[in-house]
Protein backbone atom coordinates (compact mmCIF):
# COMPACT_ATOMS: atom_id res chain seq x y z
CA UNK A 1 0.00 0.00 0.00
CA UNK A 2 0.88 3.49 -0.74
CA UNK A 3 1.44 6.66 1.40
CA UNK A 4 1.73 10.28 0.58
CA UNK A 5 3.21 12.16 3.05
CA UNK A 6 1.77 16.00 3.00
CA UNK A 7 4.81 17.72 5.01
CA UNK A 8 5.59 19.77 1.72
CA UNK A 9 4.51 20.64 -1.91
CA UNK A 10 6.25 17.28 -2.81
CA UNK A 11 3.66 15.43 -1.92
CA UNK A 12 6.07 12.05 -2.20
CA UNK A 13 3.49 8.61 -2.53
CA UNK A 14 5.89 6.08 -0.92
CA UNK A 15 6.12 2.30 -0.82
CA UNK A 16 7.26 0.25 1.83
CA UNK A 17 11.03 0.88 2.49
CA UNK A 18 11.05 3.71 0.11
CA UNK A 19 11.90 7.52 1.71
CA UNK A 20 11.29 10.26 -0.25
CA UNK A 21 12.83 12.89 -2.15
CA UNK A 22 13.90 14.86 1.40
CA UNK A 23 15.71 11.52 2.59
CA UNK A 24 14.51 12.02 5.83
CA UNK A 25 10.04 11.03 5.67
CA UNK A 26 10.08 6.82 5.38
CA UNK A 27 7.65 4.34 4.90
CA UNK A 28 8.59 1.73 7.87
CA UNK A 29 6.21 -1.25 8.74
CA UNK A 30 3.80 0.50 7.24
CA UNK A 31 3.97 3.69 8.81
CA UNK A 32 5.08 6.94 7.25
CA UNK A 33 7.96 8.55 9.97
CA UNK A 34 10.37 10.50 10.56
CA UNK A 35 13.53 9.02 10.32
CA UNK A 36 16.43 10.09 13.32
CA UNK A 37 13.08 11.74 15.27
CA UNK A 38 14.67 14.22 17.92
CA UNK A 39 18.18 13.31 16.98
CA UNK A 40 19.74 17.24 16.41
CA UNK A 41 22.99 17.87 14.11
CA UNK A 42 23.22 21.60 15.42
CA UNK A 43 22.39 23.46 18.50
CA UNK A 44 23.48 26.90 19.16
CA UNK A 45 22.39 30.15 21.17
CA UNK A 46 22.20 32.94 18.28
CA UNK A 47 21.50 36.35 18.44
CA UNK A 48 17.75 36.33 16.90
CA UNK A 49 19.46 38.75 13.87
CA UNK A 50 21.77 35.80 12.64
CA UNK A 51 18.11 34.14 11.44
CA UNK A 52 17.94 36.70 9.90
CA UNK A 53 15.24 38.67 11.77
CA UNK A 54 15.39 42.29 12.41
CA UNK A 55 12.17 43.26 13.49
CA UNK A 56 11.16 40.68 16.19
CA UNK A 57 12.52 40.78 19.77
CA UNK A 58 15.72 42.36 18.39
CA UNK A 59 19.06 42.21 20.38
CA UNK A 60 17.74 38.37 22.16
CA UNK A 61 19.10 35.51 21.82
CA UNK A 62 17.53 31.96 20.12
CA UNK A 63 18.27 28.83 21.05
CA UNK A 64 18.71 27.21 17.23
CA UNK A 65 18.38 23.86 16.19
CA UNK A 66 18.21 21.28 13.78
CA UNK A 67 17.63 17.39 12.63
CA UNK A 68 19.28 16.77 9.02
CA UNK A 69 17.16 17.11 5.61
CA UNK A 70 16.07 19.28 3.20
CA UNK A 71 13.52 18.95 0.30
CA UNK A 72 15.42 21.09 -2.45
CA UNK A 73 18.87 20.71 -3.74
CA UNK A 74 20.37 23.84 -4.12
CA UNK A 75 23.66 24.37 -5.83
CA UNK A 76 24.59 27.03 -3.89
CA UNK A 77 23.24 25.71 -0.31
CA UNK A 78 25.28 26.97 2.33
CA UNK A 79 24.72 24.01 5.13
CA UNK A 80 24.82 21.30 2.57
CA UNK A 81 26.61 19.08 4.89
CA UNK A 82 23.15 18.83 7.33
CA UNK A 83 20.51 19.51 4.24
CA UNK A 84 21.59 17.08 1.42
CA UNK A 85 21.23 13.33 1.56
CA UNK A 86 24.60 12.06 0.59
CA UNK A 87 26.18 13.83 3.34
CA UNK A 88 24.04 12.49 6.04
CA UNK A 89 24.80 9.78 8.23
CA UNK A 90 23.41 7.98 11.30
CA UNK A 91 23.65 11.02 13.89
CA UNK A 92 25.44 9.63 16.59
CA UNK A 93 23.50 11.93 19.06
CA UNK A 94 20.41 10.71 21.55
CA UNK A 95 17.17 12.36 20.87
CA UNK A 96 16.65 15.45 23.04
CA UNK A 97 13.30 15.70 23.74
CA UNK A 98 11.15 18.61 24.32
CA UNK A 99 11.12 19.78 27.86
CA UNK A 100 15.11 19.27 27.67
CA UNK A 101 14.83 22.02 24.98
CA UNK A 102 12.39 24.37 26.71
CA UNK A 103 14.30 24.16 30.06
CA UNK A 104 17.85 24.86 28.17
CA UNK A 105 16.45 27.76 26.18
CA UNK A 106 15.17 29.57 29.54
CA UNK A 107 18.30 28.58 31.63
CA UNK A 108 20.22 30.24 28.76
CA UNK A 109 17.94 33.24 29.17
CA UNK A 110 16.64 32.81 25.11
CA UNK A 111 13.12 33.89 25.23
CA UNK A 112 12.48 31.78 21.57
CA UNK A 113 13.36 28.65 20.21
CA UNK A 114 14.36 28.37 16.49
CA UNK A 115 13.65 25.58 13.91
CA UNK A 116 16.43 26.38 11.08
CA UNK A 117 20.05 25.76 9.88
CA UNK A 118 18.45 22.58 7.67
CA UNK A 119 14.77 22.68 6.23
CA UNK A 120 12.30 22.09 9.43
CA UNK A 121 9.36 21.51 6.83
CA UNK A 122 10.75 17.66 6.24
CA UNK A 123 11.15 17.45 10.39
CA UNK A 124 7.95 19.44 11.15
CA UNK A 125 6.67 16.95 13.71
CA UNK A 126 9.45 17.37 15.92
CA UNK A 127 9.27 20.87 15.19
CA UNK A 128 5.55 20.87 16.34
CA UNK A 129 6.25 19.05 19.40
CA UNK A 130 8.98 21.08 20.52
CA UNK A 131 7.20 24.30 19.70
CA UNK A 132 3.74 23.54 21.57
CA UNK A 133 5.84 22.98 24.71
CA UNK A 134 7.95 26.11 23.99
CA UNK A 135 4.49 28.22 23.67
CA UNK A 136 2.94 26.69 27.05
CA UNK A 137 6.10 28.18 28.53
CA UNK A 138 5.98 31.40 26.97
CA UNK A 139 8.18 31.16 24.46
CA UNK A 140 8.16 32.92 21.59
CA UNK A 141 8.78 30.22 18.23
CA UNK A 142 10.44 30.64 15.02
CA UNK A 143 11.29 29.14 11.92
CA UNK A 144 13.74 29.17 9.50
CA UNK A 145 12.20 27.98 6.01
CA UNK A 146 12.26 27.34 2.74
CA UNK A 147 8.69 28.43 2.12
CA UNK A 148 7.70 24.91 0.58
CA UNK A 149 4.61 24.32 2.83
CA UNK A 150 1.79 21.93 1.62
CA UNK A 151 -1.33 23.65 2.41
CA UNK A 152 -2.06 21.03 5.36
CA UNK A 153 1.29 22.05 6.97
CA UNK A 154 0.50 25.74 6.72
CA UNK A 155 -2.58 24.75 8.38
CA UNK A 156 -0.66 22.77 10.84
CA UNK A 157 2.13 25.05 11.77
CA UNK A 158 0.89 28.18 11.61
CA UNK A 159 -1.23 28.09 14.93
CA UNK A 160 2.89 26.85 16.71
CA UNK A 161 5.12 29.41 15.28
CA UNK A 162 5.56 33.09 15.65
CA UNK A 163 7.92 34.18 13.29
CA UNK A 164 8.89 33.32 9.98
CA UNK A 165 12.24 34.00 8.05
CA UNK A 166 11.36 32.50 4.09
CA UNK A 167 13.60 32.61 1.29
CA UNK A 168 12.39 33.54 -1.68
CA UNK A 169 15.29 32.55 -3.43
CA UNK A 170 14.44 33.56 -7.76
CA UNK A 171 12.00 33.65 -9.94
CA UNK A 172 10.25 30.18 -11.01
CA UNK A 173 12.71 29.55 -13.43
CA UNK A 174 15.71 29.52 -10.85
CA UNK A 175 13.83 27.83 -8.69
CA UNK A 176 13.28 24.76 -11.41
CA UNK A 177 17.00 25.09 -12.98
CA UNK A 178 19.09 25.82 -9.56
CA UNK A 179 16.68 24.64 -6.91
CA UNK A 180 15.18 21.35 -8.23
CA UNK A 181 12.12 23.10 -6.62
CA UNK A 182 9.27 25.87 -7.48
CA UNK A 183 8.46 29.32 -6.19
CA UNK A 184 4.83 29.03 -6.41
CA UNK A 185 4.33 27.46 -3.16
CA UNK A 186 6.97 30.00 -1.37
CA UNK A 187 4.85 32.44 -3.00
CA UNK A 188 1.68 31.03 -2.02
CA UNK A 189 3.15 29.72 2.30
CA UNK A 190 4.25 33.90 2.12
CA UNK A 191 0.81 35.02 0.91
CA UNK A 192 -1.45 32.51 3.37
CA UNK A 193 1.02 34.26 6.79
CA UNK A 194 1.16 37.63 6.16
CA UNK A 195 -2.26 37.65 5.51
CA UNK A 196 -3.32 35.68 8.98
CA UNK A 197 -0.68 38.44 10.24
CA UNK A 198 1.80 36.01 11.39
CA UNK A 199 5.62 37.72 11.47
CA UNK A 200 7.21 37.44 8.45
CA UNK A 201 10.63 38.40 7.05
CA UNK A 202 11.85 37.00 3.36
CA UNK A 203 15.42 36.85 2.42
CA UNK A 204 16.82 36.55 -1.00
CA UNK A 205 20.21 35.48 -1.31
CA UNK A 206 21.74 37.38 -4.46
CA UNK A 207 24.14 35.82 -6.96
CA UNK A 208 25.79 38.39 -8.97
CA UNK A 209 25.28 35.86 -12.43
CA UNK A 210 21.96 35.02 -11.69
CA UNK A 211 19.84 37.96 -10.21
CA UNK A 212 20.07 40.78 -12.33
CA UNK A 213 18.22 43.97 -11.67
CA UNK A 214 14.81 43.06 -13.51
CA UNK A 215 15.18 39.66 -11.59
CA UNK A 216 15.29 41.79 -8.44
CA UNK A 217 12.75 43.89 -9.06
CA UNK A 218 10.25 40.95 -10.55
CA UNK A 219 10.95 39.50 -6.77
CA UNK A 220 10.20 42.51 -4.89
CA UNK A 221 7.22 43.02 -6.55
CA UNK A 222 5.86 39.86 -6.20
CA UNK A 223 6.78 40.35 -2.38
CA UNK A 224 5.19 43.72 -1.93
CA UNK A 225 1.49 42.61 -3.38
CA UNK A 226 1.48 40.02 -0.86
CA UNK A 227 2.10 42.76 1.42
CA UNK A 228 6.04 41.38 3.11
CA UNK A 229 6.99 44.48 5.07
CA UNK A 230 10.64 42.96 5.79
CA UNK A 231 13.18 42.00 3.35
CA UNK A 232 16.91 40.72 3.30
CA UNK A 233 18.93 40.73 0.25
CA UNK A 234 21.58 38.24 1.15
CA UNK A 235 24.86 38.57 -0.61
CA UNK A 236 26.45 35.26 -1.78
CA UNK A 237 29.37 33.13 -1.09
CA UNK A 238 30.40 30.49 -3.03
CA UNK A 239 29.37 27.03 -1.37
CA UNK A 240 28.98 23.34 -2.12
CA UNK A 241 28.52 22.95 -5.73
CA UNK A 242 28.31 26.77 -6.80
CA UNK A 243 31.40 27.95 -8.14
CA UNK A 244 30.54 31.26 -9.18
CA UNK A 245 32.55 34.26 -7.55
CA UNK A 246 30.86 36.42 -4.30
CA UNK A 247 28.50 38.86 -5.08
CA UNK A 248 30.44 42.07 -4.65
CA UNK A 249 29.48 45.22 -2.35
CA UNK A 250 29.29 47.23 -5.42
CA UNK A 251 26.52 45.29 -6.94
CA UNK A 252 24.44 44.88 -3.76
CA UNK A 253 24.65 48.52 -3.44
CA UNK A 254 23.53 48.73 -6.60
CA UNK A 255 20.46 46.62 -6.40
CA UNK A 256 19.61 48.52 -2.72
CA UNK A 257 19.16 51.55 -4.68
CA UNK A 258 16.74 49.99 -7.14
CA UNK A 259 14.74 48.87 -4.97
CA UNK A 260 14.33 51.61 -2.68
CA UNK A 261 11.92 52.95 -4.30
CA UNK A 262 10.03 49.52 -3.92
CA UNK A 263 6.78 49.94 -1.64
CA UNK A 264 8.98 47.35 0.53
CA UNK A 265 9.44 49.62 3.80
CA UNK A 266 12.31 47.06 5.20
CA UNK A 267 14.90 46.37 3.22
CA UNK A 268 18.85 45.10 4.55
CA UNK A 269 21.83 43.84 3.28
CA UNK A 270 22.79 40.54 5.04
CA UNK A 271 26.84 39.28 4.67
CA UNK A 272 27.36 42.75 3.76
CA UNK A 273 28.84 45.96 4.90
CA UNK A 274 25.46 47.67 3.25
CA UNK A 275 22.30 48.77 4.87
CA UNK A 276 21.58 47.30 8.17
CA UNK A 277 20.13 49.92 10.20
CA UNK A 278 15.97 50.30 10.62
CA UNK A 279 14.82 54.12 9.92
CA UNK A 280 11.19 55.48 10.26
CA UNK A 281 9.83 54.76 6.70
CA UNK A 282 7.28 57.85 7.18
CA UNK A 283 9.81 60.41 8.81
CA UNK A 284 13.61 58.40 8.40
CA UNK A 285 14.67 58.64 12.02
CA UNK A 286 17.07 56.33 12.92
CA UNK A 287 15.53 53.79 15.07
CA UNK A 288 17.99 50.69 15.29
CA UNK A 289 21.71 51.65 13.88
CA UNK A 290 23.56 48.70 13.26
CA UNK A 291 22.91 44.51 13.24
CA UNK A 292 26.36 43.88 12.69
CA UNK A 293 27.73 44.40 16.44
CA UNK A 294 26.14 42.64 18.83
CA UNK A 295 24.11 43.86 21.46
CA UNK A 296 21.84 45.51 19.42
CA UNK A 297 20.22 48.69 21.09
CA UNK A 298 17.51 50.62 19.76
CA UNK A 299 17.73 54.23 19.28
CA UNK A 300 16.20 56.50 22.02
CA UNK A 301 13.82 57.46 19.02
CA UNK A 302 11.88 54.06 19.01
CA UNK A 303 10.11 53.74 21.89
CA UNK A 304 7.42 50.49 22.55
CA UNK A 305 7.22 49.99 18.34
CA UNK A 306 7.12 53.57 17.49
CA UNK A 307 9.01 56.41 16.51
CA UNK A 308 9.32 58.32 18.82
CA UNK A 309 9.28 61.53 16.69
CA UNK A 310 5.90 60.83 14.69
CA UNK A 311 4.20 57.93 16.59
CA UNK A 312 3.88 55.31 13.78
CA UNK A 313 4.16 52.00 14.64
CA UNK A 314 6.86 50.35 13.25
CA UNK A 315 6.46 46.55 11.99
CA UNK A 316 7.41 43.81 14.57
CA UNK A 317 7.24 42.47 17.77
CA UNK A 318 9.54 44.61 19.79
CA UNK A 319 9.16 42.80 23.01
CA UNK A 320 8.83 39.40 24.69
S1 LIG B 1 8.69 16.09 3.48
FE1 LIG B 1 8.29 16.59 1.33
S2 LIG B 1 10.02 15.67 0.25
FE2 LIG B 1 9.95 14.70 2.26
S3 LIG B 1 8.69 12.87 1.96
FE3 LIG B 1 7.33 14.48 2.68
S4 LIG B 1 6.49 15.35 0.81
FE4 LIG B 1 8.33 14.20 0.20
Amino acid sequence: MKISCDFCYHRCTLEEGQSGLCSVRMVRQGELVTQAYGQLVALAVDPVEKKPLYHFLPGSKTLSLAMYGCNLHCNFCQNYTISQPSFMQNPAAEPVDGPALVSLAMERKCPSISFTYSEPLVWQDYMLEVASLAKAKGLATIMVTNGTFSEEALNRIFPLIDAYNIDLKGDEQFYRRVCKGSAKPVLDAIEYLVHRKAHVEVTTMVMESEHDTAHILTLANQLAVRGVQVWHLSRYFPRYLATEKATSETYMKQLLDAVSSSPIEYVYAGNSEQKQATCCPYCNSLLISDRRYVPVHPEKAFVGGRCSRCNRQIYGRWTS
